[in-house]
């Protein structure tokens, strides 16, 4: 099914970002606008947080807006269109996602709602990490998603930063209970150091791209925020695919000891029937 390239960034672009119209955009919202039936397909492809997973998502009503015009005291001759774009899940109707536009010129509008949040459709699923990370730094991950989608740059960056502060930090708790670990060198070293000298007990991926932590530190005091937004999905990427070793590390542990233990009953079963 062929998206509706225009609503699909729309609906995955952050919160107040100013959209210039095109030919094809505008002719969209004023259909929209003017209750109109659209020609195009104009399905988008999200995450369902009902659904669990991606669906296609359609308008439920054809040309299915509700837009009004505020009129202000201040602006008499002003009058702005808003209007909210209803759309559903096609698995199951009651599966909706809302945004909220206003048109603020001719040629741009503006989203200034959005429900499910775009944090809710883009780290929907972190909670099968907090086996593995305390829920706190789940949420900061969240956070981070959220400040990017209301277009918060750095901050969203000071977030992802604490995420990978703590993995370091969990990883040192564990390397002091080996007495060959030297710590007096571990104290002294920087923090990319740092992460070298933990290698054993970090996950690859974080050691393959340590130099996210120097993005993400550089980011809170040198870049510009729309260079932090841009590489904002990346650097959460970069995090939950770690998490995500992390997580088939100890999922493959733990069946390692299932299956040892199941040996071992096993062969001394076997060992009493012959004796
Ligand atoms: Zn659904």
């Amino acid at each position: 099914m062929a998206k509706n390239e225009f609503m699909q960034n729309l609906a995955t672009m952050p919160l107040y970002e100013e959209v210039l119209l095109d030919l094809p955009g505008k002719r969209i919202i004023e259909a929209y606008m003017n209750h109109a039936d659209l020609i195009e397909d104009d399905s988008i492809d999200i995450y369902c947080i009902h659904c669990k997973e991606q669906s296609i998502f359609k308008p439920y009503n054809a040309g299915q807006i509700h837009s009004g015009y505020v009129n202000y005291h201040a602006f008499k001759t002003r009058q702005i269109p808003y209007g909210g774009l209803h759309f559903s899940c096609t698995r199951n109707q009651a599966h909706i996602f809302e945004m909220q536009i206003i048109n603020i010129d001719e040629n741009i509008i503006v989203k200034i709602g959005q429900y499910p949040s775009k944090a809710d459709l883009e780290s929907p699923n972190l909670n099968k990490y907090s086996s593995i990370i305390p829920s706190r730094y789940l949420s900061d991950i969240k956070r981070a998603v959220g400040l990017s989608a209301h277009g918060i740059g750095a901050g969203s960056f000071v977030y992802l930063r604490r995420v990978i502060e703590y993995l370091i930090n969990d990883a040192y708790e564990e390397a002091k209970k080996d007495d060959a670990f030297d710590q007096e060198e571990y104290q002294k070293s920087r923090f990319v150091e740092k992460m070298l000298l933990l290698k054993e007990y970090l996950p690859d991926i974080l050691i393959q791209n340590k130099e996210a932590y120097s993005i993400l530190s550089k980011g809170v005091h040198e870049l510009e925020e729309n260079e932090c937004l841009e590489s904002i999905g990346l650097l959460s990427a970069t995090i939950e695919l770690i998490l995500e070793e992390m997580l088939n590390e100890k999922q493959r542990k733990e069946r390692e000891k299932v299956i040892k233990s199941g040996i071992s009953n096993l062969h001394s079963q076997i060992k009493n029937k012959s004796t």
